[in-house]
């Protein structure tokens, strides 16, 4: 209670003496009385003379100082009277301007004593806040508890889920790498088998065409011999001396 008086009394600090609300943009004047920038500017608009609405006392400049500090407690007391209202209005039946000290169990909604025997709840469950309250709670905090397990049911799951995938991870990697060994090994063995296949037929070749080489080189020279012949019987043909061409064809002869 001491507390809720000692905010009544700082809400009053923070109202302007001229518009009777809050102060919005509070400036000080020489004497030490406050108002807001807009009410003293429309105050001394009117007037020849700028003096304070509260003690008369007469300022010939425009010294405007901002409050700063009463500009803080201004806004904190708006605020607080901001959330009083709204605390006030959750608490206080609208319609009959009563506080809700009822729950209404069967349309789950807060009501006043006047609500209740209104025709609209004719028939209806209710029970004092407080110990709606307390059911309630309790509800909340049994399917809270249910919910937890059930949380560390899915947890289990979960944990259990991730052990599948990492080892299907580990199996399908085992699996990649005995692949590609396997598949080494046969590509050497193949690569092996394809080297002594080209040995052997080239082996094979050889044996081959050895005696065939050696046969044409044969047919070859006696070409030659029979070319060489050839060629002497043109020029002894050629030869117009008949003497000389019978001593060369009995040379030839001979031979
Ligand atoms: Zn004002
Ligand atoms: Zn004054
Ligand atoms: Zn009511
Ligand atoms: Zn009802």
């Amino acid at each position: 209670m001491a507390s809720m008086q000692h905010d009544e009394s700082l809400s009053e600090e923070a109202i302007c003496p001229i518009c009777l609300d809050f102060f919005t943009n509070p400036v000080i004047l020489d004497c030490g009385h406050n108002f807001c920038r807009s009410c003293i500017s429309q105050c001394w608009e009117k007037k020849e003379i700028n003096s304070c609405p509260e003690c008369r006392e007469e300022f010939p400049g425009k010294n405007l100082r901002i409050n700063r500090a009463l500009a803080n407690l201004a806004g904190k007391a708006r605020n607080f009277k901001l959330n009083r209202n709204e605390k006030e209005s959750k608490l206080h039946c609208e319609e009959h301007q009563e506080e809700r000290k009822l729950f209404c169990e069967t349309d789950k909604k807060l009501i006043c004593v006047i609500c209740r025997d209104s025709l609209e709840h004719r028939g209806h469950r209710f029970l004092p806040v407080k110990e709606a309250a307390e059911i309630y709670k309790d509800q909340l905090k049994s399917s809270f508890d249910s919910l937890t397990e059930m949380k560390f049911e899915v947890l289990q799951t979960e944990r259990e889920q991730k052990r599948k995938i990492s080892e299907v991870w580990e199996q399908s990697s085992s699996l990649q790498i005995h692949i590609t060994s396997e598949f080494s090994k046969m590509h050497q063995i193949l690569t092996e088998k394809e080297q002594r296949l080209l040995r052997d037929l080239r082996d094979e070749e050889e044996g081959f065409l050895e005696p065939m080489e050696e046969k044409l080189r044969e047919i070859q020279e006696n070409l030659k011999s029979i070319e060489e012949k050839l060629t002497k019987m043109q020029k002894q043909m050629e030869q117009k001396d008949q003497l000389t061409f019978l001593k060369q064809e009995t040379r030839l002869k001979k031979r």
